[in-house]
């Protein structure tokens, strides 16, 4: 999501990368979570993110989309999004206790947070937002252990070519062909990323990759 802040008024003025000590480290939350409320409909879900979400709730894509995923419009895509709502506007995945039910497989972004990634093209560092988590004496962490994913490079890899993809789509979309097609296009990225499941004996990335190349393919030719 493109936010019109500079990072100076939202970072501590660092960028850092995956073997960086940042403080960041929330000890486990103490039962706080702020950060599971309010956030509007900025916690977006990657493929990945919805995929993970699917196996390990035992849930279809399409059902969570009836549930606690919503679909909302983000620089000119569709794209699903963790639904906030309630009188607390909180996050369905949220137990009465406080703790997040899905915490193994938990989004990207509630692993990375308070973190957050800055784009420069495909390229991306982390930076740490300075006002978002209560948490007065963070710890120093490492940031690869704030991602909390066996591969950290190849989810780096992953996560610029995605962001990559959605640049290139959105692109398309600003162009008055891709205008007159922008249903279609927001159909078949979903359907392709989000809706077709993803076979559970193979690696995700691969089938991620494969599906990448047959949009890019189909978007050429449209
Ligand atoms: S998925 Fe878990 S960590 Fe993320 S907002 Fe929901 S309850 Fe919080
Ligand atoms: S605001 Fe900070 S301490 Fe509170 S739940 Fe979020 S990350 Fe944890």
């Amino acid at each position: 999501m493109k936010r019109k802040v500079s990072l100076e008024e939202i970072s501590d003025g660092r960028l850092y990368e995956r073997n960086d000590m940042v403080k960041a480290g929330c000890g486990g939350c103490e039962g706080c979570s702020a950060c599971c409320h309010h956030m509007g409909k900025s916690v977006i879900l990657d493929p990945l993110d919805l995929h993970r979400l699917s196996v390990g709730l035992g849930m279809e894509a399409a059902r969570l989309l009836e549930g606690p995923v919503e679909l909302s419009v983000t620089d000119g895509m569709v794209l699903p999004n963790l639904k906030m709502d309630g009188k607390e506007e909180g996050c369905r995945f949220l137990s009465e206790e406080g703790r997040c039910r899905v915490h193994t497989f938990r989004p990207g972004l509630c692993r990375l947070f308070p973190l957050g990634r800055y784009y420069e093209g495909e390229r991306f560092w982390y930076f740490l937002q300075v006002h978002e988590c209560r948490k007065k004496d963070r710890t120093k962490v490492k940031v690869s252990r704030c991602l909390d994913v066996p591969d950290v490079p190849a989810y780096e890899a992953y996560i610029s070519r995605w962001h990559g993809f959605l640049l290139a789509v959105q692109e398309i979309l600003e162009t008055p062909e891709g205008k007159e097609k922008a249903k279609e296009i927001n159909v078949a990225v979903l359907h392709t990323f989000y809706l077709t499941p993803y076979e559970e004996d193979r690696e995700f990335y691969p089938q991620f990759y494969e599906r990448t190349a047959q949009m890019e393919t189909w978007l050429k030719a449209l």
